[in-house]
């Protein structure tokens, strides 16, 4: 035990507190495999905010970096002690602390697991909607820190339009309480929302208050079978700008339904080359008002097939399978590097074509998936063999997509952050004026950079 693990040991106690490299491999990187990193020096697993308060005052002390992290899930190499030092697993800060039915609102700590608070408040009749597809595995104080999304955000936003108030260990281990658990606020600078999508560097995130709805009283699940990817686009704007708003909209190709189909019965059509999966939620009349519009559009769009799921657990397996497109797809290739561009709703067409189109000309396999409802695509490069060759085919496609998605008014990232996967982007999609102040605000929180460094901003501190 070197002098940092019995510091540590001292602090929180020997069980938790990891050292054996065995154990520091697990914390050495997050779901973007591509990237390999340093081993932390120790991970610690706190069980109260007191703990992660004690730790980060100790690091605070000593200048040793901290990198936060949830599930690990994360596809933007957020998580990923780069500058070793201590991982802060928060995954024992696993409790729900309330369901308030009165005020719709509910308490967790940090690192409760997403689909665990989905049961509980589904259980009560409530809804808690943003649902990144990793929700098995991800806790809410990541997607906190991503300002995660996912398919329903389309019709219900994103991590960042449900919380309400957090509770966070500065770098120098003072706890704040931002928000709380009223829906509506104008006192003094909104940290509750500088925090959302601060990506673990500004601190952590131990506690979070998020307003609930009610849970609609009935879904139901539609396939849209379409001749071409861009017939596919074309259709998700119309549906949009016809004001017909789906709970979920996801846009697939038929590489993604075909590997999906190894895990549904009975199977998803696959004659065509583009596929909506579709959910309507809400009262049974609006269901069928949304669907008659979708229909129509899709007959005027001359869409191939449109088929609605009757059988309940047909439809369940269809969105099961989809939130694992991403671990399905990695039975086939060797490395999928999936990107995050978000364009306005009515570029998806723009942005669907210049893939193609790039993929292309760069000669490289890029799927499409995404929330297409939100306007959130994810173009995924997709290779079997990893190469020199190929890796400079991806980083030029890549390019390309990036300044593409920005030239038609998008942004980088919708929903997976920065972390060290997109920093050479940043100062793309942002001014310089834009950059220095952002970084002073990381100087305010965290004078000595200790907390998550390396990300966000490239190498040094420097953009
Ligand atoms: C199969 C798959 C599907 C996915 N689908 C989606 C999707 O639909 N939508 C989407 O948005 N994302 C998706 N993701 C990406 C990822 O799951 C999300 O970014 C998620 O929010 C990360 O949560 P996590 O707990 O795993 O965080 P981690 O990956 O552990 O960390 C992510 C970032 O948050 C920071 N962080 C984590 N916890 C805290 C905390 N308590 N306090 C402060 N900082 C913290 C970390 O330092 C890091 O910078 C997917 C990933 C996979 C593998």
């Amino acid at each position: 035990m070197n002098g940092l693990v019995k510091d540590l040991a001292r602090l929180i106690g020997d069980s938790k507190v990891l050292f054996q490299p065995e154990d520091l491999l697990a914390y050495a990187n997050d779901a973007t495999h591509y990237f390999r990193t340093q081993l932390p020096d120790a991970a610690v697993l706190p069980t109260s905010t007191e703990e992660v308060a004690r730790v980060m005052s100790y690091a605070h002390q000593h200048h040793i970096p901290v990198t936060p992290r949830g599930a690990g899930s994360g596809l933007s190499g957020g998580a990923t002690p780069v500058k070793g030092g201590i991982v802060v697993d928060t995954k024992r800060l696993n409790r729900i602390l309330e369901i308030d039915r009165a005020n719709m609102t509910a308490s967790v700590e940090g690192g409760v697991v997403l689909q665990n608070f989905h049961r509980a408040v589904e259980e009560r009749g409530l809804f808690y909607p943003p649902d990144p597809q990793s929700m098995s595995v991800c806790t809410i104080g990541g997607n906190v820190a991503t300002r995660a999304g996912g398919p329903r955000g389309v019709k219900y936003g994103t991590t960042g339009n449900y919380v309400t108030g957090l509770e966070v260990v500065l770098p120098d281990g003072s706890i704040i309480k931002t928000g709380g658990k009223f829906v509506k606020q104008s006192v003094g600078y909104d940290l509750t929302h500088l925090m959302t999508g601060s990506e673990g560097t500004l601190g952590i995130i131990t506690g979070v208050n998020v307003r609930l709805l009610t849970l609609p009283p009935s879904t139901r699940t539609m396939v849209v079978v379409c001749e071409t990817l861009d017939q596919a686009a074309e259709i998700v704007s119309e549906i949009i700008a016809r004001g017909a708003v789906p709970a979920m909209m996801e846009f697939l190709i038929k590489l993604a339904i075909t590997v999906m189909n190894n895990y549904v019965d009975p199977p998803l059509p696959t004659d065509g080359e583009a596929f909506l999966l579709i959910e309507m939620d809400g009262t049974p009349a609006q269901i069928e008002s949304d669907i008659k519009t979708i229909k129509e559009i899709c007959n005027e769009m001359k869409a191939r097939e449109v088929r609605e799921v009757d059988d309940e657990r047909a439809a369940k397996a269809y969105w099961n399978a989809r939130s694992n497109i991403y671990p399905l797809i990695m039975t086939i290739f060797n490395r999928a590097i999936s990107e995050d561009i978000t364009v306005p709703r009515s570029r998806i067409p723009d942005l669907v074509r210049a893939v193609q189109e790039i993929a292309a000309s760069v000669g490289i396999m890029i799927g499409l998936a995404g929330h297409a409802g939100d306007g959130n695509m994810h173009p995924t490069i997709l290779q079997t063999e990893i190469n020199d060759e190929m890796a400079a085919k991806a980083k030029q496609a890549i390019e390309l997509m990036v300044r593409r998605g920005l030239e038609l008014g998008g942004t980088i990232s919708g929903e997976h952050g920065i972390g060290i996967h997109k920093q050479e982007f940043l100062d793309w999609e942002f001014d310089q004026v834009q950059i220095d102040l952002m970084k002073r605000i990381k100087q305010a929180f965290d004078p000595y950079g200790i907390m998550n460094p390396g990300k966000i901003w490239l190498e040094g501190g420097e953009q």
